[in-house]
């Protein structure tokens, strides 16, 4: 019921003329995939250089960040209309790189995911923990903070527009992925926490991506889980080889 996607995030990689031709690469490669939604975030330079190689093709295009004001003196700073301009569909906001490296907040989160369902960009929202989060057995309350700062004045009939991911930060371009039965846990916790916020119905609606070392050799396990609708990629959606891959994951039920 819910269609699985797979986002590849291209971070601070990529100039306008590499982008261009990853872009088409994936293109070609992933044009018959259309029982999966596909997207790539490209640094903002190339993002409406990159729009104009998808333009047409199934695949999505994606801001890394953006701020929530429509314009204004921001020096430096992105708006959800020029992000929609260069093209986008979606919009990534709380990657751990932003909260951990430049500042941002759970309240910042919520104005930025806010102002993306005012203008109609589809929100992937980053939850995740850091290692000795993890090793002190706060996984769970930290989730659930950044849960809930970042979803305030949220609707439920805003669910099926909405996408998280999980990504635990000690993943994040280590190596070191969740196990299945890792990452299972806190997406069933997440999409507990979205009952009590939204209710099951609704709550059953969203997509809950993993993210943290995603490879072609793990998807497949990864997305045997019942929670894990698809992956924020990293690292591995740098090449159109390893991206097309991961985007051609079989499903298997864990339980056959
Ligand atoms: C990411 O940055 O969102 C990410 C998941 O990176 P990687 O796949 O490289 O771990």
């Amino acid at each position: 019921m819910r269609k699985p996607l797979i986002a590849g995030n291209w971070k601070m990689y990529k100039g306008i003329s590499d982008a261009s031709a990853l872009a088409s690469e994936i293109v070609s490669s992933c044009r018959d995939k259309t029982d999966i939604d596909i997207a790539v975030a490209p640094p903002y330079t190339a993002l409406a250089a990159v729009g104009e190689v998808l333009a047409g093709s199934p695949i999505g295009l994606a801001a890394q960040d953006m701020h929530w004001e429509d314009e204004g003196a921001f020096t430096a700073a992105i708006s959800p209309p020029m992000v929609k301009d260069a093209g986008c569909q979606y919009v990534i906001l709380g990657h751990s790189e932003r909260r951990q490296l430049f500042g941002e907040t759970d309240r910042g989160v919520n104005r930025k995911l806010l102002a993306a369902f005012a203008h109609k960009l589809t929100p992937i929202l980053c939850v995740g923990e850091t290692e000795g989060e993890r090793d002190r057995g706060v996984t769970f309350v930290v989730v659930d903070r950044q849960l809930n700062g970042a979803l305030n004045d949220v609707a439920a009939r805003q669910c099926p527009d909405l996408i998280i991911a999980y990504e635990p930060v000690w993943a994040i371009g280590t190596g070191r992925t969740a196990t299945p039965a890792q990452a299972q846990e806190v997406h069933q916790a997440i999409r507990s926490r979205l009952g009590i916020l939204f209710g099951d119905e609704a709550a059953a609606t969203v997509r809950i991506l993993y993210g943290g070392s995603v490879k072609p050799n793990n998807v497949n396990a990864l997305m045997a889980e019942a929670d894990i609708d698809g992956a924020l990629v990293g690292g591995a959606s740098l090449e159109a080889a390893s991206f097309t891959r991961i985007c051609g994951f079989e499903r298997r039920s864990t339980s056959s």
